[in-house]
């Protein structure tokens, strides 16, 4: 393939030179070279993505792949989506900058009520950050007013982010480790309702009768009555790194219900669920009004490609902020690119595809198919322990065995490895190193849905 081969990002993948190739493989060692960190660990040299369009990305030695990571769930109209494309250009000949605290622009006023009208009527009140980890600590900050309170309540294999206040609500493996010692003392940490592999009544055998929430509830209830309580409790609706772990339905709105009545806030992230990720806009909708949330850290997905994520709020828990404006006049909280201009237009115009019922409708067809073509798959491999999805969030667990549920990490990264040899890209998460996760972009087509389950199955026949 020529790089000037027109894209349209329906096409199926078409690898020319096993991956990683020559070029990527130069790319990869002049990047090395220079880049200051260990930022794609101790593995082998990885692909080097030259082009993408819908679901279809390039590298630059020419093999085309179909892309079910889209970044980590951001690409959700898929790459270089032509309405977000379109927005962006024109934005940048119009404003590139604002003014931070001291003078918006006509953009972030038209994001900031785009994304307060999709608050459900509830959190209509928003602030705007760059990363999905900023806005985590914007979310910590803002209870932290609202409540007088530091500490927060959070789950076993939460990921939350990498800057310091995220890594103090994170736990995912290793993560925050070399850095323990700088790293804030504010998290809470109780048990995720992780069925599959129950952090409490190992013997429940995937029947989740939420023991775990009985043993949250103990440790908060215990830390109520200490020097330092909590002020909140921050989850993710669905884990996402953590591997698609998803609670039992009931769960998030008994949480709700036990926050309210010991006047804790509940904070959702849903940097990687919402935006119409697991089907409705927002993940926490799959469970009920009960499961509303006083804050919501939405990322990723609703900017479709720039780099944008936002709190949403309760009014009389937003507006805690008030009280601290500095004597000065000056807000107690800013950053140079806050509400970015040319974020803002990307992400207005995502939004407006996204929120289309159109967009929820295709996810649930489209992620129908692939959860049943992954327990398709899953039926013919014991090495399959379970299938988790929610609309176009799915992941599968890989074990040694389904009787002891051993994770299987060397077989996951092989799997991986061979997805990627026959064009496809998935990412591997899960706190045991073995659960292979898919988000593809919102705009996959059933063909190429088709094409990624079987492309599982060879990988898992190969692996
Ligand atoms: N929260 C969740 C649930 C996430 O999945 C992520 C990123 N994977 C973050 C927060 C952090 O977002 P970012 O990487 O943009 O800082």
């Amino acid at each position: 393939m020529s790089p000037r081969e027109k894209l349209e990002g329906t096409e199926l993948p078409r690898v020319l030179v096993p991956p990683p190739g020559p070029r990527s493989r130069s790319s990869a060692k002049r990047l090395r070279g220079n880049e200051g960190a260990a930022i794609w660990g101790a593995g082998d040299s990885p692909i080097v993505w030259s082009r993408g369009k819908g679901s279809v990305v390039l590298d630059v030695d020419g093999n085309r792949y179909l892309d079910l990571t889209a970044g980590f769930g951001v690409l959700s109209l898929g790459h270089s989506a032509p309405e977000v494309a379109r927005a962006v250009s024109a934005q940048s000949r119009k404003l590139t900058q604002g003014l931070g605290d001291l003078m918006p622009h006509e953009g972030r006023e038209k994001l900031v009520r785009r994304l307060a009208s999709l608050g459900g009527g509830a959190l209509d009140r928003v602030l705007l950050a760059s990363t999905g980890s900023e806005a985590v600590e914007l979310a910590l900050k803002t209870a932290h007013l609202a409540t007088g309170r530091r500490r927060v309540v959070a789950f076993t294999g939460a990921y939350h982010g990498q800057s310091y206040g995220a890594l103090a609500v994170t736990d995912y493996p290793g993560l925050g480790k070399p850095f323990a010692g700088q790293i804030p003392d504010l998290a809470i940490r109780v048990p995720y309702p992780y069925a599959y592999r129950c952090p409490v009544a190992p013997t429940c055998g995937g029947r989740c009768d939420l023991h775990c929430l009985d043993a949250a509830a103990e440790t908060v209830d215990r830390e109520l009555r200490g020097p330092d309580p909590p002020g909140a409790i921050l989850i993710e609706p669905i884990q996402g790194r953590s591997g698609c772990v998803l609670p039992p339905p009931e769960y998030l709105p008994k949480l709700r219900a036990f926050a309210s009545e010991r006047g804790l806030l509940i904070i959702l992230d849903e940097v990687m669920t919402g935006g119409g990720r697991t089907g409705p806009f927002w993940a926490w909708e799959r469970y009920g009004e009960g499961a509303a949330p006083d804050l919501l850290v939405a990322g990723k997905g609703i900017g479709g490609g720039v780099a944008i994520a936002a709190v949403l709020g309760r009014k009389r828990v937003m507006e805690s902020w008030r009280k601290h404006v500095l004597p000065s006049g000056e807000a107690p909280h800013s950053s140079t690119f806050y509400g970015h201009p040319i974020a803002c237009a990307g992400a207005l115009k995502t939004l407006e595809r996204l929120a289309a019922p159109e967009t929820r409708a295709h996810v649930e067809r489209v992620g129908t198919m692939f959860a049943e073509g992954l327990h398709a798959v899953a039926a013919k491999f014991s090495a399959i322990g379970e299938v988790r999805a929610a609309g176009l969030m799915a992941a599968i667990e890989l074990v040694r065995d389904r009787a002891s549920r051993e994770p299987a990490p060397e077989l996951t990264a092989q799997t991986v490895g061979a997805l990627m040899q026959g064009g496809v890209l998935a990412w591997p998460g899960g706190i045991h190193d073995n659960v292979i996760c898919f988000t593809p972009p919102l705009t996959i087509t059933e063909e190429q849905v088709t094409f990624a389950v079987g492309a599982v199955e060879r990988a898992l026949q190969i692996s």
